[in-house]
């Protein structure tokens, strides 16, 4: 009895550290532990694979406006529905306050720009409603292909996704944005 609930105690722990209790969804550190695993098989393998990287659009604003309560019910209806976007094979993880990550395993460049694209609109079309408030919210989206970019780490790719969503930000919002490998022209 002692040693089977020393087990039980010890899964929780361990659902715990991988899990955000918010949410539900996987949290970084399984993020950078499973995307260490896609790398290394990447590497042998040659599976093309995606990473998106999720950020909601003046999420500051929300919680300003409607109050923490409803942005914390953001978070979840959110969640929610980028569980339902993707496939079995896939995950998504929230790394950061209102910062998401899908990992598209088996997927071609084209895909993953098509799914990316699909989400960023189902989300756009989502309504909240909480404590007496209508609203709606977008997301922007960096886009990591590995046909596009070689990347050899873990802190590779996620400089690349980063990069991207950083330029669909400042693009204007609610878009995707595919991280393109630059090659400076030498004239
Ligand atoms: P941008 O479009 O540039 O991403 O603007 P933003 O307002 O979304 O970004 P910013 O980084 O300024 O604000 C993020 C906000 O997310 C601030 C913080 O209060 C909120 N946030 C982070 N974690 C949580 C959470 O667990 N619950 C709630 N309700 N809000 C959170
Ligand atoms: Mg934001
Ligand atoms: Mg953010």
């Amino acid at each position: 009895i002692r040693t089977h609930s020393l087990e039980q105690a010890n899964q929780k722990l361990s659902y715990n550290a991988s899990h955000d209790p918010l949410t539900g969804l996987n949290n970084r550190f399984n993020f950078e532990r499973e995307l260490g695993n896609i790398l290394s098989n990447y590497h042998v393998n040659n599976i093309p694979f995606s990473v998106l990287m999720l950020d909601i659009d003046w999420f500051k604003k929300v919680n300003d406006t409607y109050g923490h309560n409803v942005g914390d019910h953001v978070l979840k209806e959110l969640s929610t529905l980028l569980s339902a976007a993707i496939r079995t094979e896939d995950s998504a993880y929230r790394t950061g306050g209102e910062e998401f990550v899908i990992i598209l395993n088996r997927i071609s460049k084209l895909d993953a720009i098509k799914k990316a694209e699909e989400i960023r609109h189902s989300v756009e079309n989502y309504t909240y409603i909480c404590d007496g408030y209508t609203f709606n919210i977008t997301i922007s989206c960096g886009v990591y292909h590995s046909q596009c970019i070689e990347a050899q780490d873990v802190h590779e790719v996620m400089k690349l996704v980063d990069d991207a969503l950083y330029k669909a930000k400042h693009l204007g919002r609610n878009r995707i944005v595919l991280g393109e490998l630059y090659i400076p022209t030498v004239l």
